[in-house]
């Protein structure tokens, strides 16, 4: 073994992917990933489904057993923080008081959920990691009346969830629709009707202006009055855990900011998943986008590139959330189409709408029709001629919108 030691900072999707990466890539140096969580890097998006029911296992969904880390020889720092970062000198300061030496670091440090404004309680909870899953899980057992600050992805999930378990749910969002940020209004507007058919209470375009623990409840005081609760879940979106690289001197802004490559502006030291506001080729600016599959990739990339291959992260982004019965996935970004064309049934609650511009897809939404999207994300970034008519035509396979590319075609040819 060498004597290089690359080290990643955090416990998730991101961090997994790069130290697995770095091992499946021949690097045989020391190897150490620091956790402030004292779990191995487990799966989130259960959080805010399966794991909350009852009947379910109370452990989580590990994305890799411990045995894993100590086959390859990979050093988990767990329930310890990197406090600080001296890029001169190549030394974290960890919360043990020790401090670590690296010749690479990744910083997967994540996100965390945007606290409501009022008091901190156990009837007031966010949900991010395993540890606020289970008192959530548990307060939930218990409750009658849950209610949801934010109509977004974890607060539609956990209204879903709630009312599957027989109570009584209400959400709170500042829009008049739900998933308004991720969907736009038209797919929202789907959304909330079919919250609203399973009997959520919707309260929109309401601003929550403060959440009281009362000894007995919990009271959301909204500009349209207030709603008593005995739980309330707040899913008021998140941020990015940047202090560790903004006071290393590392530039941040919504994010830590990265080229193509997953590098940040100080030598070494690179940033992937839901805390990188990565440079991306294709859209010709910086995204941080907090999806599962992005951030799995975003790490891979992180390590190859740590590993010398100099390779753009190019991804499709794409995300999928379950509610109800339904199935919602989405891959590309819609900013600058010019023409929706669906295809399949909004009637049936079972279609895909494309985003479309210069006859080219930019973006699809799918209910429950998964297919679409992973078809999509292989057309979003190569040549392909698409009409509404084409895409209308459920017996037109997506696949044959592809124009041929010549195998040799470099990825920026790609991306023009
Ligand atoms: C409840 C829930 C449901 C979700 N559902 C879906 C879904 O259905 N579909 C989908 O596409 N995405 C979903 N997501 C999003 C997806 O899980 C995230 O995009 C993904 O977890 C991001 O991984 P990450 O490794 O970048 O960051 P994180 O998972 O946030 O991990 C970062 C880790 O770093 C640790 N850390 C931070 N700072 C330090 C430090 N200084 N020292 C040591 N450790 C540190 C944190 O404690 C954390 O463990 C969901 C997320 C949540 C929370």
């Amino acid at each position: 073994m060498s004597t290089v030691r690359h080290v990643v900072v955090g416990g998730g999707v991101a961090a997994a992917s790069t130290v697995a990466t770095l091992r499946s890539g021949g690097f045989d140096g020391e190897l150490v990933l620091v956790s402030d969580d004292d779990t191995v890097p487990y799966e989130r998006p259960p959080l805010s489904k399966d794991f909350l029911e009852p009947g379910s296992p109370p452990t989580p969904t590990l994305i890799r057993e411990p045995q894993w880390y100590a086959d390859h020889q990979v050093q988990t720092l767990l329930g310890v923080k990197a406090q600080r970062l001296d890029p001169r000198a190549r030394r974290l300061k960890l919360s043990t008081g020790e401090s670590l030496s690296y010749d690479g670091l990744v910083l997967a440090t994540g996100v965390r959920a945007r606290p409501a404004p009022g008091d901190a309680s156990d009837r007031i909870l966010t949900l991010r990691s395993l540890a606020d899953a289970k008192l959530l899980r548990s307060r939930l057992a218990s409750a009658e009346h849950v209610a949801v600050l934010g109509g977004g992805f974890i607060g539609c999930e956990v209204a879903a969830t709630a009312v599957g378990l027989g109570k009584r749910a209400t959400i709170v969002e500042r829009a008049d629709v739900l998933m308004n940020k991720a969907l736009g209004h038209s797919i929202g507007a789907i959304f909330t009707d079919i919250h609203r058919a399973k009997g959520v209470e919707l309260h929109l375009n309401s601003v929550v202006l403060g959440v009281h623990d009362t000894g007995s409840s919990a009271v959301v005081r909204t500009n349209h009055g207030s709603i008593e609760a005995d739980l309330v879940v707040v899913g008021a979106g998140s941020l990015p855990n940047v202090e560790l690289a903004a006071e290393a001197g590392i530039v941040t802004d919504n994010g830590i900011v990265t080229d193509q490559f997953c590098r940040t502006n100080v030598p070494n030291v690179y940033a992937a998943g839901d805390v990188a506001s990565s440079y991306h080729p294709f859209y010709n600016q910086h995204l941080r986008v907090e999806h599962h599959d992005t951030a799995t990739r975003h790490g891979a990339a992180a390590a190859r590139n740590l590993l010398g291959h100099d390779e753009p992260f190019l991804e499709a982004h794409w995300f999928w959330s379950d509610q109800y019965e339904h199935n919602l996935q989405r891959t590309g970004r819609a900013e600058g189409s010019d023409e929706v064309v669906i295809r399949g049934s909004l009637d049936d609650l079972k279609f895909s709408a494309f985003a479309l511009r210069d006859g080219r897809i930019r973006s699809v939404i799918s209910l429950n029709q998964p297919r679409d999207v992973i078809a999509v994300r292989r057309l979003l970034f190569v040549d392909h001629d698409v009409t509404a008519d084409k895409l209308r035509d459920q017996a037109m396979p997506l696949n044959r919108l592809r124009s041929r590319m010549p195998a040799s075609a470099t990825a920026e040819e790609r991306t023009s």
